[in-house]
């Protein structure tokens, strides 16, 4: 579904990434951990073409992902992404933020796109908070929201940007438990995080990136348990 092949992306003379190849095949749960300024976030604007690159390829359901192609909005339209900060619309409700999407852009009659963002809101147990601005809300209680109005627009797989790390430790579990619902139910998922406990438990993959190279890549519970690569055990040793 999405297959990074050799991919080297430059800031002016800094040489961010250095070759990363990645596939995600439909319905996979990838976990990308790594180091402060490793690349992470730079993989993830490069699948969905917010960012440009010179070398190697990305490909997202079979079509090349190029930031000034013509259907790029299509393209990322196919795919939902969910940042650290929240970026919820301030004066719209918890229900306009979750409906402005498909309103504007898929051609179905407010009470069909309303109707899904409340079933919506139901999944991420906010419900009753329809009718409630984001400053209203916590952190955790905004970021589902963020996770709602993503999947408002019924992305094929869905790009999570360190989703938990902007949280109180207290609210981070509702906002895993939406995205582990998520990937029970089948959702293809890229998961940038430091919650090594949500990648041990629903990645099927873990990669490990340092400096703009992915240095190991495995099973979760190999990556995680036992890491063979010294930057890896170095990094776990650390977040742990
Ligand atoms: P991570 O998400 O792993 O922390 P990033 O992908 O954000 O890492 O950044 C990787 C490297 O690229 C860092 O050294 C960062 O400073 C640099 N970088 C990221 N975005 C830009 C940008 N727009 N301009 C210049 N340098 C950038
Ligand atoms: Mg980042």
């Amino acid at each position: 579904m999405i297959r990074i092949t050799d991919l080297q992306k430059s800031f002016g003379d800094h040489r961010v990434l250095q070759g990363v190849s990645l596939h995600v095949d439909a319905g996979e749960v990838v976990c990308l951990i790594g180091p402060s300024g490793s690349g992470k976030s730079t993989v993830l604007r490069c699948i969905n073409g917010l960012e440009s690159y010179e070398g190697g390829e990305v490909t997202a359901f079979g079509r090349r992902v190029d930031r000034r192609s013509a259907d790029i909005h299509t393209l990322r339209s196919r795919m939902g992404m969910v940042f650290q900060r929240f970026n919820l619309f301030a004066h719209r409700s918890v229900l306009q933020n979750v409906m402005e999407g498909p309103l504007f852009v898929k051609r179905e009659s407010a009470a069909q796109v309303r109707r899904e963002a409340m079933a919506l809101l139901e999944k991420v147990g906010l419900a009753e908070k329809a009718a409630a601005f984001p400053a209203q809300l916590s952190g955790g209680q905004q970021q589902r929201v963020a996770i709602a109005r993503a999947l408002a627009m019924k992305p094929e797989a869905m790009l999570f940007d360190e989703p938990t790390s902007a949280l109180d430790p207290e609210l981070v579990g509702d906002v895993l438990a939406v995205m582990r619902t998520l990937a029970d139910e089948g959702m293809t998922m890229i998961v940038v995080t430091h919650e090594m406990g949500f990648a041990r438990e629903v990645a099927d993959r873990v990669c490990f990136l340092h400096s703009g190279s992915i240095v190991e890549e495995g099973r979760a519970a190999q990556v995680l348990g036992t890491p063979t690569h010294a930057r890896t055990q170095d990094f776990l040793r650390r977040v742990l």
